[in-house]
């Protein structure tokens, strides 16, 4: 049994915690640390108690793929908020408690320890964890989601060793860059026929390729594999690639055990409307687990990033706590990759043009994405920070741009959002 770790202030007196409201946030990751602080600054006066399974209280996962692991002397820890903060905000948060079953009707979470703790509103944050190959040998591929995870491959990734990355998506790509980087030779294995597509157009898939390939990492398009032997991986066409360590980011899988056994509606993740609520009135999804209306998209979407995460659980815990708010936030993520920054916001698959701020083939350049009526849908960024937030702004508003002043590099970007069309 693991141990249960109560770091925070309680009410005074039992009589208290009866009179008192409790909501639970289940899963202490990015969405539901952020949904419980802002639960209390929407003005919920009540018990507030974060349940985690993992016994490191919650932490950002995005540098377990990159400083994390590339700077040798670095072991730490990026958390959320310091525990001071729950304790300012009277959040109790219980780390390495795992929650074993909601039971709506009753009102009540039970834990795996035993025990059960009676609740007015639940916020599901479970999250997700790595899909995992079935194929023989796969217990030798190590996954990436955890501290402990990321542990285990910061050892694995010794000067000299032959990594092999089964996946070309972002997690994949980070992992054959921090690979390169610690020193090792890196190959990246994808059934696909180019890196991210899930999230770049053709062209952009062809500079991260690029970049990674004259940084000395080696690719092998459409195959998949059928065995992990222990010094090599087997392909479907027979190719057998050396290697010392075998890594995969092949997509994950969303934790909806809990919210399937209580009744709620999933999908490819819990269902909810556009405000976090699922078909169950006392409980909420938030974060990667959720799969929610999109008034932008007009249908159910999962988002997988860090942003989304953070501004997801933050509306849902003001939802929470009486608040009638609707998530319309862009979409956007990072990435870090030899050096470079990588930014994607919006999307370009409505785009029927793509204008460039800066040179496509240089190492700093912003494509915008273009619908049919000239508005910005979409953008992708190679060390152009500045440029995409001026994209994230000129998606918001929706309003048509001019593609000769979003090409010319001579007006700051900043401006761009104000700049008039011709
Ligand atoms: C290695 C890595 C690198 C990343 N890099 C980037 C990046 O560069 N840019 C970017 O935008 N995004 C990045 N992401 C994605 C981003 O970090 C995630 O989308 C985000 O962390 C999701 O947050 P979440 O709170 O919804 O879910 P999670 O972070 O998965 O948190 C869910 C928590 O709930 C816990 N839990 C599950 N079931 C239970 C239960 N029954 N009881 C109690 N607790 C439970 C889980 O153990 C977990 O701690 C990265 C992700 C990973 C793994």
């Amino acid at each position: 049994m693991r141990a249960a770790i109560f770091m925070s202030r309680c009410p005074k007196s039992k009589r208290d915690w009866h009179l008192m409201k409790t909501h639970i946030v289940i899963g202490a990751g990015q969405a539901g640390a952020h949904a419980a602080v802002s639960m209390r600054r929407a003005g919920f006066h009540g018990r507030i108690i974060l349940l985690g399974d993992e016994l490191v209280h919650s932490y950002e996962r995005p540098p377990l793929s990159k400083s994390f692991i590339t700077e040798l002397e670095s072991e730490r820890i990026a958390n959320f908020f310091p525990l001071s903060h729950y304790l300012n905000e009277k959040v109790e948060v219980l780390a390495g408690v795992a929650a074993e079953a909601i039971d709506p009707a009753a009102g009540a979470v039970s834990l795996a320890f035993g025990g059960k703790i009676p609740f007015d509103k639940v916020i599901l944050a479970t999250g997700s964890r790595p899909r995992t190959l079935s194929v023989p040998g796969s217990d030798r591929v190590l996954t990436l989601r955890t501290f402990a995870d990321a542990v285990q491959i910061k050892k694995a990734f010794t000067s000299g060793r032959k990594v092999v990355c089964i996946g070309a998506g972002v997690i994949g790509l980070e992992l054959a860059s921090a690979a390169i980087s610690r020193g090792c030779q890196a190959t990246v294995l994808e059934v696909g026929d180019r890196v991210m597509a899930r999230s770049l157009d053709k062209a952009a898939s062809r500079t991260i390729e690029a970049m990674h390939r004259d940084a000395g990492v080696e690719f092998v398009f459409g195959h998949s594999v059928v065995a992990v032997e222990p010094n090599a991986v087997v392909t479907d066409v027979g190719l057998r690639i050396l290697a010392d360590v075998v890594v995969a980011g092949i997509g994950v899988d969303r934790n909806v055990a809990l919210a399937q056994s209580a009744g709620l509606s999933v999908g490819k993740g819990v269902l909810t409307d556009a405000s976090g609520r699922t078909n169950i009135d006392c409980v909420l999804a938030a974060g990667e687990v959720a799969e929610f209306y999109s008034e932008r998209e007009g249908a159910h979407v999962v988002l997988e990033t860090s942003r989304h995460a953070q501004m997801h659980g933050t509306l849902v815990g003001q939802v929470a706590a009486g608040q009638e708010l609707v998530y319309d936030d862009v979409p956007w993520f990072w990435s870090d990759q030899h050096g470079a920054n990588i930014q994607v916001a919006g999307s370009h698959r409505a785009a029927v043009s793509t204008v460039y701020r800066g040179d496509p083939l240089s190492k700093r350049f912003c494509a915008y994405y273009l619908n049919s009526r000239s508005a910005v849908v979409g953008a992708f960024g190679l060390n152009a920070g500045r440029d995409v937030s001026a994209a994230l702004r000129l998606i918001r508003s929706g309003i048509a741009a001019d593609p000769e002043i979003l090409a010319d590099i001579t007006i700051m970007s900043g401006k761009l959002v104000s700049a008039p069309r011709a």
